[in-house]
């Protein structure tokens, strides 16, 4: 079943060069995303990704169109959406003074929750770093912690701008992890991202924008049967040791 049903979503910004004309950042498209689904967004820098999850997370006006999420229409009830949603954005800032245990308590007063912060940071595997500042964590780590941050009001829907931007391959693969721990859990998660190997290993379903227009959107595997381009007519194939057996005729140590 659909949780979030997006239809002729549009966004119009002023021309850059030109700011009595506007253009449409996003032009009028329509997804459908699945409860339980990671679905992931691709596009070229300036193709509307974040616009895109801006409007849906009620950080940005819509101006055409509408979205809704677990029936809850975006525009009319921003605040209803924001209570079962988790947002995590491509930088944060946080009050340099407090550890992740008591941000995590402050976030959780501030939805008006009571949380257990140990628990959410064992759940993003930063227990050990209850009592550390933000500032001390490493990349991956804050990215954990972000994380951490979006579930405090344990979201239904969780947005992730680029979550791997800027990681180490096995930051990168800690992040993985947990994702798609997340969503063994039952979380669905729409993520952006330039990675495609994340696309590809995470999403189940992934869209593909540019210039504001949702030119294809299909799981991986049809995405690459459809799309890429079909091998070269001979290709490689095998390996340095079959040659080498090919021309011996037995294996090294025969
Ligand atoms: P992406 O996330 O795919 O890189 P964005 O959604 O950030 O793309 O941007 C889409 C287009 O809208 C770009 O041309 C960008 O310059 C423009 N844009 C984004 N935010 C604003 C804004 N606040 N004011 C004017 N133009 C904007």
């Amino acid at each position: 079943m659909p949780i979030i049903e997006i239809k002729d979503l549009a966004k119009k910004y002023p021309l850059p060069d030109n700011k009595s004309e506007t253009f449409f950042a996003v032009n009028g498209i329509s997804l459908s995303i699945e409860a339980g689904e990671i679905y992931g967004i691709l596009g070229p820098n300036g193709a509307g990704k974040t616009t895109t999850l801006e409007m849906l997370e009620g950080l940005n006006d819509i101006d055409g169109g509408s979205a809704t999420i677990d029936g809850i229409d975006v525009a009319k009830e921003p605040f209803k959406v924001k209570q079962i949603i988790g947002v995590q954005l491509q930088a944060n800032e946080y009050f340099d003074n407090l550890s992740l245990l008591e941000l995590l308590t402050l976030f959780g007063a501030l939805y008006d929750r009571i949380i257990d912060p140990n628990d959410l940071l064992a759940k993003v595997h930063l227990q050990e770093k209850a009592q550390a500042k933000p500032a001390n964590l490493s990349g991956g780590q804050k990215q954990r912690f972000s994380i951490a941050c979006a579930l405090v009001n344990e979201p239904k829907v969780l947005f992730l701008d680029e979550p791997t931007t800027g990681l180490d391959p096995q930051a990168k693969r800690n992040l993985w992890d947990l994702v798609l721990e997340l969503n063994g859990a039952g979380m669905t998660i729409v993520l952006t991202t330039h990675n495609m190997e994340e696309a590809e290993t995470l999403c189940q379903r992934i869209a593909i924008m540019d210039h504001g227009e949702v030119v294809a959107e299909d799981t991986p595997q049809q995405l690459i049967l459809k799309h890429a381009a079909e091998p070269p007519e001979a290709p490689l194939h095998g390996n340095i040791e079959d040659v080498f057996l090919a021309l011996t005729g037995h294996g090294l140590r025969e």
